[in-house]
């Protein structure tokens, strides 16, 4: 039998991220994803590594994730856009709470500032500027290609790292340090499962009375931009500030909300908030909607679609709209807590559900679990 230190399942970012932070560490590391390629939530998402989103408790990972990928963009030349983020406010309660957040934000931790509408253009000519009333800067965000990344990921952890990668290799079962998988039997004297949505193949009891969730999102993809046009920083708008929940640290966010719920209930009734973000093939990524549920439709909506197509019209402006991909992502999710972590094996952890922050939060929270294991 081969052994490992550590064997990894699941090739998405949470697997990614604990293969690097063990291998960093010198260990003998495995990774095994049952498909040739990852195509789970990881390459699906907009690419944003987005500490802004996070609340006070779990921001510090976010930021310390966002150095780790700085270091590993860095190492691999994935290109990346450095260029933070902006929350662009077109109605008062929007501005107010904008504020409230560029006030109480930096004491929290958050580098954020408060732009007025002539700043906000400087930063994001992509900005509409036709009633504009300010927008919230923050500088910690960045973006990559998802697609592209987690394909680069794999093959930096395998040349310059020395992970062993099996990918087609899927796992059936676990106990006592030993991994039957569908391409043989191997060891480790630590295993983490990062599977993603998949409650079904390992350990199905821990998941069944877990709580998790799954999460639905709609996505589209704009052609590519002409000319270089640059989005800048990645975009948001009001609708954002009710979706994160570093946002409820101000005052004034419930009434933001009751004026949304009254004026526009199906973007609470299907979860839509809009984002933006840009790739190096100059296309604009577009999204989301969230609907929730065990069993997702396996049918997108169009009028989604068209919700999010109306309100990104609101705020943006961008010389080529038409949408040459759609597709859906499915993450999974707690109830509660920012990522569901269970130990059904004094050396086997399961890790999973890291929400809609996988990006973000990955690298920060794997560098900390793997040093608590003992290998
Ligand atoms: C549309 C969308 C947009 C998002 N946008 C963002 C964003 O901009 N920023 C952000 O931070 N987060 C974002 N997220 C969330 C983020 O994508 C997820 O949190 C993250 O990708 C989850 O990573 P994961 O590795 O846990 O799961 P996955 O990416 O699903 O990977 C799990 C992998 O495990 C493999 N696997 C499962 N079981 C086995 C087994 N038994 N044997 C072998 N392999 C197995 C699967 O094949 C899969 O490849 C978004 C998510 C979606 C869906």
């Amino acid at each position: 039998l081969s052994g490992f230190d550590v064997a990894v399942i699941g090739g998405g970012i949470a697997g990614l991220a604990h293969a690097y932070a063990a291998a960093k560490l010198g260990r003998k590391v495995v990774l095994l994803e049952r498909h040739e390629r990852a195509r789970g939530a990881s390459v699906r998402n907009f690419g944003m590594i987005w500490p802004i989103g996070q609340p006070p408790a779990t921001l510090p990972v976010a930021l310390r994730s966002a150095e780790i990928w700085r270091e590993v963009l860095d190492q691999t030349g994935v290109p990346s856009f450095r260029t933070g983020s902006i929350h662009a406010v077109y109605w008062e309660d929007e501005a107010q709470v904008a504020q409230e957040f560029a006030a109480a934000g930096p004491g929290a931790g958050y580098r954020v500032q408060w732009l007025l509408p002539e700043q906000a253009m400087a930063k994001s000519p992509a900005l509409r500027a036709q009633g504009l009333r300010g927008a919230l800067w923050s500088e910690t965000e960045l973006t990559v290609d998802p697609r592209q990344v987690i394909a680069e990921l794999s093959g930096f952890l395998a040349e310059r790292c020395g992970v062993e990668l099996r990918y087609g290799s899927a796992v059936r079962a676990i106990s006592n340090g030993s991994i039957e998988t569908t391409s043989g039997t191997l060891r480790a004297e630590r295993i983490i499962v990062c599977g993603g949505d998949d409650f079904e193949t390992l350990y199905p009891d821990i998941f069944a009375s877990s709580g998790i969730t799954r999460v639905k999102l709609q996505m589209m993809r704009t052609a590519q931009q002409p000319a270089g046009w640059l989005l800048g920083p990645s975009l948001a708008a009001g609708l954002t500030l009710r979706f994160y929940k570093s946002f409820e640290i101000c005052p004034s966010l419930p009434e933001l909300k009751q004026r949304i719920a009254a004026q526009m209930p199906e973007y609470d009734e299907w979860g839509i908030h809009v984002l933006v973000s840009q790739n190096g093939a100059g296309q604009l990524t577009l999204g989301d909607s969230h609907e929730y549920g065990l069993e997702p439709d396996p049918f997108d909506k169009p009028f989604i679609d068209q919700l999010i197509l109306r309100y990104l019209d609101t705020f943006l402006q961008a010389p080529d709209l038409n949408i040459v991909e759609r597709w859906h992502g499915v993450y999974s999710k707690h109830p509660d807590k920012p990522w569901f972590h269970a130990r059904p094996e004094p050396n086997v952890d399961v890790l999973t559900a890291l929400g809609g922050a996988g990006m973000t939060l990955s690298f920060g929270l794997a560098e900390q679990n793997v040093r608590e294991w003992n290998v």
